[in-house]
């Protein structure tokens, strides 16, 4: 790695950083479950787009279930956290 040659003023420094802030996205509601998504994509949690059922998500959640198990890899941590909350529970 480079050595800096020369000091970065503080208002070098923060005119860099001025640029530095995430911006927010704008969402909308889907037209089917009412919940918040990004326009202009299928919607995640019901599949919809355009009024109409593009993807079938139970066969979509489980195609990810088979390629998931095939490249053997476990449940994402979400799901691990739900499934030890149910197993607390039963206890
Ligand atoms: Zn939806």
């Amino acid at each position: 790695m480079g050595i800096p040659s020369k000091r970065r003023t503080k208002q070098q420094k923060r005119e860099r950083a001025s640029h530095f802030a995430l911006v927010k996205i704008g969402l909308t509601t889907c037209t089917h479950c009412k919940k918040e998504i990004i326009p202009h994509r299928v919607c995640p949690f019901c599949g919809y787009y355009g009024g109409r059922e593009v993807v079938k998500m139970d066969k979509y959640f489980k195609k990810l279930e088979r390629q998931r198990k095939a490249r053997g890899q476990s449940k994402p941590k979400e799901e691990k956290k739900e499934e030890k909350k149910d197993a607390e529970k039963k206890k």
